[in-house]
């Protein structure tokens, strides 16, 4: 059984077809990227994930469940987190309370006994300290943790943003775009984590990339589309040489 899997999917948005009878399964413990041009329909089928939005045609099932019958607000709780194209975080906050936010889903106290602050409690926040600070320990944010996001520069905040999905301890982690806006050597340092990320922590990733060098480097299949169809599947030398895929880029 596959951990994610699209069958026949397709969304459209008044007369654009977004994603186009895609099919896809992602398996446990790999790195699987989306790549396409602007536009193929890449967000959208993370979005479809994040159930912001109800395909009008085809299934999706995550750990052989259908992923359909629940609400968006219950995809984090089954074990999927994401990162956006465009950071998401509180910019008045600091990293720690950032990542501290990503525990959420673990918290099983309630405002009652959190008010009274019993030993329960006290005892639970110490675990969501722990967890956090493994993450801080894993991506190498020691020197920021205590800073305020809006006073960090994009490449740190990137990070931060991928640590807040990992302190939710998921089984499926979406990255959309993680390497947009990273310099070169950025860049290289997001590929091992991405591959720690993999290997250390067992994570499966998928991720949204249109750093081919990256692609190439981190993820064990791709797919490629373009105006939301499947162009192609396979190892991304073998998806980088199909001749569809290189017209759709070509723009021919
Ligand atoms: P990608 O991430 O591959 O660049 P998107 O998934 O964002 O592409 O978009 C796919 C297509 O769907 C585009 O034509 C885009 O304009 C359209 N689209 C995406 N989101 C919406 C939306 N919320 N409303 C209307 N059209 C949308
Ligand atoms: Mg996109």
């Amino acid at each position: 059984m596959s951990l994610l899997e699209f069958d026949h999917v397709t969304l459209r948005f008044g007369g654009v077809v977004a994603v186009n009878d895609v099919s896809v399964k992602i398996e446990e413990g790999e790195v699987f990227a989306l790549v396409g041009p602007n536009g193929a329909g890449k967000s959208t089928m993370f979005n479809l994930v994040s159930r912001f939005y109800d395909p009008a045609e085809g299934r999706i099932t995550f750990d052989g469940k259908d992923l359909l019958k629940r609400r968006s607000d219950e995809v984090p709780m089954l074990g999927i987190a994401r990162t956006f194209q465009n950071i998401e975080l509180f910019e008045q906050a600091t990293v720690l309370h950032n990542l501290l936010v990503g525990r959420q889903r673990h918290r099983k106290t309630g405002m009652i006994s959190e008010l009274i602050f019993t030993p329960k409690v006290r005892d639970e926040e110490r675990r969501h300290r722990e967890a956090v600070e493994q993450v801080i320990d894993f991506l190498d944010l020691q020197a920021y943790r205590d800073k305020m996001i809006s006073g960090l520069p994009y490449g740190v905040r990137k990070v931060v943003e991928l640590g807040r999905a990992l302190a939710t301890e998921p089984r499926l982690l979406l990255l959309d775009e993680p390497a947009s806006g990273l310099s070169v050597e950025e860049t290289q340092d997001m590929a091992f984590w991405i591959e720690d990320i993999q290997k250390q922590l067992g994570i499966t990733v998928l991720m949204v990339e249109h750093d081919m060098g990256l692609v190439s480097a981190v993820s064990n299949r791709v797919l490629a589309l373009a105006d939301g169809k499947e162009l192609a599947t396979g190892t991304s030398a073998e998806v980088q040489s199909h001749p569809a895929v290189i017209e759709a880029y070509l723009g021919t």
